[in-house]
């Protein structure tokens, strides 16, 4: 057993709760639980109990056993001094205060239903094989209850990322171009090449790339400052490249990236960063302060239409610098890294710009273009499928994604509405 079951137990008054008695055989009768605390210090605040005759305000702590306050070194904390009631499963020791008084304590063991043990110990103890600890009963709980569950958690998802992008800006003093540029590079280079393409952008200040509306200056900017210009490759192209680098580099005091950064590995050639880096040179010549004008669009459809953008001339026919494919044909930015894209980058964005300025419409905004990009394709989709949780848009996927890996990996089952509804089924 965890505290955090009796915490759960204590929260949701799930024992027998008539006829309580303190361990010298007082009468206890509970007020107010009080508030689950879930920062440091005693585990319910603002409780109030009769203990015979007098009635007490103040916290509740709860543990396995009595001896856990020792253990815990709740004697020498003041922040346990206002503690009113001793909750325990197992009563083991008595338990002074520092006046040497016993303090009241209750304990659950035989209070609390042995069914209700049992099932969280199905769930919490006994699910390790299984994808999700509740992979085996929640075709048990109502589509209803797992519905109204996962909307919540699109919001809290949103919520989250909001605090790095809020933490990212703080940084950039407040400026959200800037903040907006480096998230689009990030997503941008896909889980491989996140972090280079995170320091390019970083590496390469958008008031820099704003001085210039050409695609081929931005381009040799972003190879340059990638590392990918340090070579002697035979290519008109390249030397061009090279070239104008060289100027921008002293010009702007820039130092690049190392080139070794890059990864390929299980890579479509599609997705080199040599080909995202002249879709993003085309996106951004053609889009000064991208970020004011996405907030200004409404329509899904409109952004994506905005992020159609597609590689210069020479990677018509090359994937690398100097090595000529096979096949020749236009790459442009696909649907799906745009949905990508809207997913995790202008979504979360306009959900914290909304808020920072107040703007329940750009919030409403951010919730409805999840809600119009269709459902996406992932391992962690497809496993809530075979279980019989199906999604139809990126709103539902997004939320599943958080299930999984915010409480279903974290088997914070406790927490989570669909194991509420097993354990007390
Ligand atoms: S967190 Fe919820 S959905 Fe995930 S395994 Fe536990 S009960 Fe199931």
């Amino acid at each position: 057993m965890k505290e955090d079951f009796l915490h759960y137990v204590w929260k949701y008054k799930l024992f027998n709760t008539s006829e309580l008695l303190t361990q010298s055989d007082e009468q206890i009768e509970i007020i107010n639980f009080g508030f689950h605390n879930t920062d440091a210090g005693p585990d319910f605040f603002n409780g109030k109990v009769k203990i015979g005759k007098t009635t007490w305000a103040g916290n509740i702590e709860i543990h396995i056993n009595s001896s856990d306050w020792t253990k815990h070194n709740h004697y020498s904390d003041k922040a346990y001094d206002n503690v009113i009631l001793h909750v325990v499963y197992n009563d083991d020791v008595v338990i002074n205060d520092k006046n040497e008084n016993a303090i009241p304590t209750l304990e659950l063991k035989g209070l609390i239903d042995i069914s209700l043990i049992d099932k969280y110990d199905v769930l919490i103890n006994r699910s390790d094989s299984d994808w999700i600890p509740c992979g085996q009963q929640i075709k048990t709980v109502d589509d209803f209850i797992i519905q109204n569950w996962i909307n919540r958690l699109a919001i809290e998802r949103l919520e989250r990322k909001s605090q790095e992008i809020q933490e990212t800006l703080k940084l950039n003093k407040n400026n959200w171009e800037e903040t907006f540029y480096q998230y689009l590079f990030k997503y941008f280079g896909l889980k491989v090449n996140a972090l280079p393409f995170e320091l390019l952008a970083k590496n390469t200040p958008l008031k820099i790339i704003e001085k210039h509306n050409d695609i081929f200056s931005i381009e040799a900017l972003l190879y340059g400052q990638a590392g990918y210009l340090e070579e002697e490759i035979e290519s008109e192209y390249y030397t061009q490249l090279k070239k104008e680098y060289h100027f921008l580099k002293s010009k702007f005091s820039l130092t690049p990236l190392d080139k070794s950064l890059w990864k390929l590995l299980r890579l479509r050639p599609s997705n080199f960063p040599t080909i995202r880096i002249s879709q993003l040179a085309n996106l951004l010549s053609n889009n000064t302060r991208l970020f004011t004008k996405i907030i200004e669009i409404k329509p899904v459809k409109g952004i994506q239409q905005l992020f159609v953008a597609q590689t210069s001339e020479y990677w018509r026919a090359h994937y690398q610098f100097g090595v000529e494919a096979k096949d020749k044909k236009i790459k442009k930015i696909g649907i799906n890294t745009i949905n990508n894209i809207i997913i995790n980058v202008i979504v979360p964005f306009t959900f914290v710009y909304g808020k920072a300025k107040q703007n329940e419409e750009l919030i409403n905004k951010s919730l409805s273009l999840l809600e119009n990009i269709k459902a996406e394709n992932n391992s962690i989709v497809e496993k809530w499928g075979e279980l019989g949780v199906k999604s139809s848009n990126a709103m539902q996927t997004q939320s599943l994604i958080e299930l999984k890996n915010n409480y279903c990996s974290q088997k914070k089952c406790l927490n989570c509405s669909i194991g509420n509804q097993i354990i007390q089924q």
